[in-house]
């Protein structure tokens, strides 16, 4: 193959699906679930594991970082704690990223979604020199879409909803890429509370004002900040424990590839 990352050609398909979301709001185990959806659906989908330390994979990899990157040993060599141990996996796995990506497009034609698994605390990714390279090598190819899973059962108290959502907005301020929050977990807390919040300012001020004597006027600025945020994206419902929700997540994923190709 004589192509060059310079001349590389904008790609319709497959679409990229990076999966991002707080240590434990159930990344791994939704990338399970969708593995499971599009292999009992006919849908085309290629797996990435970027999580070094991860010791049982519920999925089959097609990629995995653990194939070439040891982080116990990258630990000891470099005399790094846990963390800095899975930064530097993932910044070494990154600068051979380019041919991760050639490997896919060899294999557009017969691929609908490439689902990427992320390393269990969200910064190592997502404020990560490396985050950003495998994000833009991805993103200068193929449509990318972000999803952010949150944990919807910790996520119910206003204030902590609101925090999560920050988070949400500045990865999204971060990476500009289409987002998708997928409420997980609604197997045992329904998700309903966060589309009323999000749709009515009011009722969040509401739960915001009987949950805490902390109404300053910075928490009303916030929530007005995060009104224009959730404008800017979809939300979903989501167990990747029973299965609820795949359908209305792939709608997501495919009317935000559209807004992909028409805006980035
Ligand atoms: P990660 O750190 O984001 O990759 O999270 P994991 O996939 O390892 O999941 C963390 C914990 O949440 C595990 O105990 C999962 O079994 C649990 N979990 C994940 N998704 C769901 C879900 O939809 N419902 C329930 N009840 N538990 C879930
Ligand atoms: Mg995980």
């Amino acid at each position: 193959e004589g192509s060059s990352s310079s001349s590389v050609i904008f790609k319709r398909k497959p679409i990229i699906i990076i999966v991002v979301g707080m240590a434990g709001s159930g990344k791994t185990t939704f990338l399970q679930r969708l593995v499971s959806h599009t292999q009992s659906s006919n849908i085309r989908g290629y797996v990435i594991n970027l999580d070094p330390a991860v010791i049982n994979l519920p999925y089959g990899a097609n990629i995995d970082i653990r194939d070439t990157v040891h982080y116990k040993e990258v630990m000891k060599e470099y005399n790094l704690g846990p963390n800095g141990g899975i930064l530097t996996s993932l910044n070494l796995f990154s600068t051979r990223f380019n041919e991760v990506v050639s490997l896919i497009e060899r294999r557009a034609d017969q691929l609908d979604y490439v689902l990427v698994d992320t390393p269990g605390q969200i910064e190592i990714f997502t404020w990560s020199a490396s985050g950003a390279i495998i994000t833009e090598a991805f993103a200068s190819t193929f449509p990318t879409i972000i999803t952010y899973v949150v944990d919807t059962p910790r996520s119910s108290n206003p204030v902590t909803f609101m925090s999560n959502m920050l988070y949400a907005c500045s990865i999204l301020y971060k990476m500009r890429l289409p987002l998708v929050l997928a409420f997980n977990k609604v197997d045992v807390v329904k998700h309903e509370f966060a589309l009323e919040w999000m749709e009515d300012f009011e009722a969040f001020q509401t739960a915001l004002d009987s949950d805490t004597s902390y109404t300053s006027t910075l928490t009303r600025s916030l929530s007005l900040v995060l009104d224009e945020f959730y404008k800017n994206l979809r939300s979903v419902g989501v167990s990747a424990v029973s299965g609820v929700g795949m359908d209305a997540f792939f709608n997501a994923i495919r009317d935000s590839s559209e807004d992909y190709m028409k805006n980035y």
